[in-house]
């Protein structure tokens, strides 16, 4: 049978002749593509501004450089996330001060913020982990309190919103990331959202070798090369154009996989879905029952691929991952809610163009792998609906 893959980019013939046209316009590098990019991303996080990047990293780098972060700060973030929202604390020398998460929305948990507070806290980095928005009504009222800015890694949830605004316009600024699992794809590449024009100003010249946006051989800081190229920008004009239909698609598909999961909800946790907010689908992350180990996660896992079915950890916990053991010492135990979380974690295949049958195959062979380690359910040999019209 043929594997059925984590994730893969919608491409329509939109973003073919988009791409194909600038390559033919002979401009490659700062272009109107850019232009229109930006002016596509700041309405669709509902910002005054929107500074293009070549990555998300890049994009939660130089956001940190513009808030002048450095060695003698501390910034609070979540342990749950790509190991990209806590490095781009350590790209400025700043200490990341891990607060363990929330069990519902997976997101750092503000009733713990406070307590990590101390002289040295600079600034929080919260994430929208899988697309679910984080509580930044009250991140930003402890922020105000303690004179602290405001980060929204927010490369997992363009088009969600919380409290009637738009994911992109919280804190001092967000960044955005376009990797070909995101929402959408600039095969690489990233974006700035803010409301402040001083800030956009300042990123504006770090991305582009810290020149001056007036005079182009003047440099006035220590910059990058963070810049986006037009194909890239290309690409993703056309995908911001399709955005509404490739979110509704991604919501399609992931309530396709709760619904034919619904009936083992003893073994296997969905995704929570909740009224207060809405999320926008990034990753689709099941749970397995608290009983479960890593290993046996793990050996779940394996099942999987051996039956053509890929499937990854998302995420282990950042304090964990071996380099910050060795710089930091943070250890096991530290983070239990984030832990446990991580340990019992599967990410399913999951794209806007997935089909019914995959679906049901990916959920057929989940069910019969856990019904060799905890058989509450007998759950070997359900068929579907697809499956039974056929
Ligand atoms: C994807 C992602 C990023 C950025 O990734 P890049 O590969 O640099 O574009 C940052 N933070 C989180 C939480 C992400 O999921």
């Amino acid at each position: 049978m043929e594997r059925i893959p984590l994730s893969r980019p919608s491409i329509s013939p939109l973003e073919k002749l988009r791409v194909a046209s600038v390559l033919e316009s002979g401009r490659l590098a700062l272009g109107p593509e850019i232009l229109e990019f930006e002016d596509r991303m700041s309405i669709a996080a509902g910002t005054d501004y929107a500074v293009a990047t070549n990555s998300g990293t890049s994009a939660l780098h130089i956001i940190l450089v513009a808030l002048g972060i450095d060695q003698k700060d501390e910034i609070i973030t979540t342990p749950f996330s790509f190991v990209a929202s806590s490095n781009a604390a350590l790209f400025c020398g700043a200490r990341p001060i891990f607060v363990d998460i929330d069990a519902n929305t997976l997101n750092i948990d503000p009733g713990a913020i406070e307590a990590a507070i101390n002289d040295s806290t600079r600034g929080i980095i919260g994430v929208d982990v899988f697309g679910v928005p984080a509580d930044w009504t009250t991140i930003e009222n402890i922020a105000e309190r303690h004179g602290l800015v405001v980060v929204d890694d927010a490369c997992e949830a363009l088009g969600a919103t919380i409290d009637g605004r738009k994911i992109g316009s919280f804190g001092d600024a967000a960044s955005f990331g376009y990797y070909p699992n995101k929402q959408i794809t600039t095969g690489e590449g990233g974006c700035v959202t803010t409301n402040s024009g001083e800030l956009a100003e300042v990123m504006r010249s770090l991305r582009n070798q810290g020149r001056s946006n007036s005079a182009v051989m003047n440099h006035v800081r220590l910059g990058y090369n963070y810049r986006m190229n037009e194909l890239s920008a290309a690409l993703g004009n056309a995908q911001l154009e399709r955005l509404d239909e490739l979110l509704n698609k991604r919501r399609a598909k992931a309530q396709y996989y709760s619904e034919l999961l619904a009936p083992y909800a003893d073994e296997i946790s969905t995704p929570s879905l909740s009224t207060d907010y809405k999320r926008s689908w990034f990753v689709y992350v099941i749970q397995l029952a608290p009983d479960y180990s890593g290993t046996e996660r793990d050996q779940v896992m394996q099942g999987l691929r051996n039956k053509g079915i890929e499937c990854a950890p998302y995420f282990p916990c950042i304090h964990l991952q071996p380099y910050y053991v060795e710089q930091f010492g943070y250890r096991r135990g530290m983070f239990p809610v984030a832990e446990s979380i991580s340990d019992r974690s599967i990410a399913l295949p999951f794209y806007p163009e997935i089909s019914s049958q995959d679906q049901e195959r990916v959920v057929q062979g989940l069910l019969a792998e856990v019904s060799t380690l905890h058989a509450r359910t007998t759950v070997r040999d359900v068929a579907f609906g697809s499956q039974k019209q056929m």
